[in-house]
């Protein structure tokens, strides 16, 4: 007998149980996260500053540490309709599987077409957009997910949607971008020709494939020289964490509603959208003081922000055209090694995360690669979801902490976050099959030429 012998298999909430209104987590930190700053002047980024970039809604929100609630508009809670609440698994298959005295329940939010939780924001993001009364938005995008979501809730509103995808992912994953073209966006691979930045990283590194960093400059650039356009960003930011919330507040209601009471949570963290909005509620309580939660970000070895980068200044781009943030980060100059199959390439951090980290309120750890793929092909197995390969760091710490408890004969209750499917990522997959998939971990001389890319600011 268990004490969560009598809950569903899936537990969701009902239609009308979706919350109404996101979760702002600085509300509640007593040491709020840093401004962003203008790389110029060094000052804390103005409203004004901000405008030529950013949709005028959003800025208000990224510059908001103070309201606690913020109502989720009608439009974008009839699209969550479209595919929330998502359930809350409780993962009884992988338990026997384990043989865990642990109880390990996943929120999976994958089951959309952008199979990602970034839909969530993404769809907040253009309904913003739209009431400015913009034509489009520029963005870019890695993998896919991001574009993906954006192009699907930019199609919902009739916004146009200019993606700047890395030029590898353009080539190699060219299942996203059909999709991404499917909901009507224009796809550019970057670096291009069509903006500055583009040519000029193109003539400096000629045959260059690309990064998250100089795609994020070039969408910059685009929304800032068109008129009627603006940028947005699937992570890392503030208003990003904030409509993510949607995951943690959900999560919380059906907690409650079926009386699980969580020990450990878990997240992967690649820009620490997905953890940050699943943790904000529960670390909202852990902040004000009335519960306590282990919460554990989980990284790849080869891209450490958490676990070995700084915690300072630094750009947001690898053009340098945005502004500044203090987080942790690799140095806007990193790119992760090209083996590195499984997502969260980004080199810094949410900087929501970052102080909360610091502030000792969570812990950071980094996993390999094939141990990862070794998580995912258990829950794979088991659980009958393909898990991304982001997703399946989480899966590979949650099993980690399951067979602690197997030693120790404690019933920890675990929750993860199940972030989105994998059907976009079969060549690691591939690889990982083929025995193949190799680990790296940088050395310390190897980040130190990334390090070498921040700033020497004087604050
Ligand atoms: C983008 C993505 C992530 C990582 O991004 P965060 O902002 O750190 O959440 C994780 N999982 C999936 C499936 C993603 O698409």
């Amino acid at each position: 007998m268990s004490k969560y012998d009598n809950i569903p298999y899936k537990m969701y909430l009902d239609e009308n149980e979706i919350p109404t209104a996101w979760y702002n987590v600085r509300s509640d930190m007593k040491n709020k996260p840093a401004p962003l700053i203008h790389p110029g002047t060094l000052q804390p980024l103005k409203f004004e500053d901000m405008q030529p970039i950013f949709c005028d809604e959003l800025i208000r929100q990224e510059l908001d540490n103070d309201t606690k609630y913020v109502p989720i508009p009608d439009e974008v809670l009839n699209f969550y309709k479209m595919y929330r609440p998502s359930p809350l698994t409780h993962a009884v298959f992988l338990e026997k599987m384990l043989d865990t005295p642990a109880h390990i329940f996943y929120k999976f939010e994958g089951n959309n077409t952008s199979g990602s939780h970034k839909l969530n924001s993404a769809i907040a993001q253009a309904y913003y957009a739209k009431k400015q009364g913009l034509k489009g938005v520029t963005t870019e995008t890695g993998a896919g997910q991001w574009g993906t979501a954006l192009s699907m809730a930019c199609s919902y509103f009739g916004l146009d949607c200019k993606v700047y995808m890395v030029k590898v992912s353009y080539e190699q994953k060219p299942f996203r971008r059909e999709v991404m073209r499917t909901y009507g966006a224009n796809v550019t691979p970057s670096p291009s020709m069509d903006t500055e930045i583009g040519r000029k990283i193109n003539a400096e590194h000629p045959g260059t494939t690309g990064s998250l960093g100089c795609a994020i400059s070039e969408a910059v650039e685009a929304a800032v020289s068109t008129p009627g356009y603006r940028y947005e960003l699937g992570s890392v930011l503030n208003q990003v964490l904030l409509h993510q919330s949607i995951i943690g507040l959900e999560t919380k209601a059906a907690c409650e509603k079926f009386g699980i009471k969580p020990d450990i949570i878990i997240g992967c963290a690649g820009g620490g959208s997905n953890l940050g909005g699943l943790i904000s509620p529960f670390m909202g309580e852990k902040l004000r003081g009335e519960a306590d939660y282990q919460i554990i970000a989980i990284e790849p070895a080869s891209c450490p922000s958490f676990t070995r980068g700084r915690y300072v200044y630094d750009f947001a781009d690898t053009g340098k055209v945005c502004p500044m943030a203090k987080m942790y980060t690799l140095g806007h100059d990193f790119i992760p090694s090209a083996n590195h199959a499984g997502g969260l390439r980004y080199h810094g951090m949410s900087p929501i995360l970052s102080q909360l980290y610091a502030d000792g309120y969570m812990e950071a750890r980094s996993v390999e690669q094939t141990a990862v793929f070794e998580a995912a092909e258990k829950f794979a197995r088991v659980e009958g979801i393909l898990p991304a390969p982001e997703s399946s760091h989480a899966i590979r710490a949650a099993i980690d902490e399951a067979l602690k408890c197997k030693e120790t004969g404690e019933e920890k209750t675990i929750i993860f976050g199940l972030t989105g499917t994998g059907y976009f990522d079969l060549t690691a997959y591939e690889a990982f099959n083929n025995g193949t998939m190799t680990d790296y971990i940088p050395s310390d001389e190897d980040l130190e030429k990334g390090f070498a890319s921040i700033p020497k600011l004087d604050l």
